[in-house]
């Protein structure tokens, strides 16, 4: 009897999503750099279990962090004991989710009942898998679909293929290789309609397609992803196994070969900024790095995340400006306000060191060094307020602003060939 209940709750452990009931996130405010170390130290103990949105880093960036019900009431004491300002971000964040939830089935039945498909809604892997399908069908001549790999948990890694002619340098645009940041993988689905229904009607689009390819990979990290849905809403990195740890997954954007292990990844494999145990374990990141390397002519590569609205160029490594970083600041500032100019969204523009913090073995420092010029991040929607739960009604308008942005950096691409 005691094994049958014990395996019953095995088995509910297993099949149970992870609820997050009384969790708040907070927005705190360090005043000064001791005060970022008290926040360094409040994020060292591991018993809160306190998931830092924002890393404590630099004062002028607010800290979001998200705090299990349990942790509350400490956390907020350490908080008003060393005089540090916050405010609650979020004051239930499974009211929120659920939100999220439910708009999402009230969708699935209209698309279903209609036989359409809402780019302005949040969809399972599955479904976006089937719009990728009907994308390639609808423009059979342009685009194609590429497996470049399989994840760790074995599902297809797929890239998109927007391609007029043989033997063409290449542009590379990905999203979603933190699972968590839903609206980059939904800003990435409907850009690839964009791309792929502008060409022939939008002149730059054509003549961007008529000397470039374009890779476009909408869901990077797919077992993340998957996992975000059905086990935990505010899963970051990969489902790889750790040996040795009962914690599982690597960051994926911090296991590129770009000073792999250093400043601002962790070698905590219950971190979620764990940086992995050597660059590129991650075979969702090998699988990129071996399509860059094997391709041998990408010209721009673009990874695409949330939330913090901006537009990041390397460094994150080190804190040296990279050798463009006049042109690439410019390029930079562009498209931000070619970005703001539709509904005035603010973006900020710098190096990830200077801009936010230095971090370590991320992608666009791992491109330029290879010499993949034109490497940028964006960080969409919002500044935090809803963080990593950006209401699905903000899809349309953040990809939408964010494709004004990125072809401005396509067309500098384009006129600068190199
Ligand atoms: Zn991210």
């Amino acid at each position: 009897m005691k094994l049958l209940l014990l395996l019953a709750a095995l088995g509910a452990g297993v099949l149970c999503e992870k609820t997050f009931i009384g969790e708040q996130v907070l927005r705190i405010k360090a005043r000064n750099g001791e005060q970022i170390r008290q926040l360094q130290d409040l994020k060292s103990l591991a018993h809160l279990q306190l998931d830092f949105w924002t890393s404590p880093a630099n004062p002028e960036i607010p800290v979001d962090v998200r705090v299990p019900f349990d942790s509350l009431q400490s956390v907020k004491i350490y908080l008003e004991s060393n005089n540090i300002d916050y405010s609650i971000m979020i004051r239930d964040l499974q009211e929120v989710i659920n939100a999220e939830k439910q708009e999402m089935e009230i969708n699935q039945r209209k698309e279903r009942n209609a036989g359409t498909f809402n780019y302005g809604a949040y969809h399972t892997l599955d479904v976006i898998y089937t719009a990728l399908d009907a994308i390639v069908l609808d423009y059979k001549s342009l685009v194609s679909k590429q497996q470049i790999g399989l994840s760790f948990e074995g599902r297809p890694l797929y890239a998109l293929k927007f391609s007029t002619g043989a033997n063409r340098p290449g542009i590379w645009i990905d999203a979603g290789i933190h699972a968590r940041e839903w609206v980059t993988q939904a800003t990435a689905l409907w850009t690839a309609n964009k791309l792929a229904s502008d060409y022939g009607k939008d002149a730059s689009v054509t003549s961007l397609l008529n000397s470039y390819d374009v890779f476009l990979m909408v869901v990077t990290n797919p077992d993340g992803y998957a996992y975000s849905h059905t086990k935990d809403r505010m899963w970051r990195k990969t489902r790889s196994i750790n040996s040795g740890s009962r914690c599982v997954g690597v960051d994926p954007n911090r296991n590129w070969d770009a000073g792999f292990g250093g400043p601002g990844a962790s070698s905590d494999p219950c971190d979620s900024a764990y940086y992995g145990p050597r660059a590129e374990s991650e075979v969702e990141v090998k699988a990129v790095a071996n399509f860059i390397r094997r391709h041998g002519k990408i010209k721009g590569f673009i990874s695409i995340h949330n939330y913090s609205q901006l537009l990041l160029l390397p460094y994150g490594y080190k804190c040296t400006t990279p050798a463009h970083f006049t042109e690439l600041n410019n390029v930079g500032k562009a498209a931000a306000s070619a970005l703001s100019s539709l509904y005035g969204t603010q973006y900020k523009v710098g190096t990830i060191c200077s801009t936010i913090y230095q971090a370590s073995g991320g992608s666009i420092d791992w491109t330029y060094d290879i010499g993949i010029k034109y490497s940028f991040a964006f960080e969409l929607r919002d500044t935090g307020f809803y963080g990593f739960l950006l209401p699905a009604n903000q899809i349309l308008p953040t990809a939408q602003e964010t494709w004004l942005g990125l072809k401005k950096i396509l067309e500098h691409i384009r006129d600068n060939p190199y």
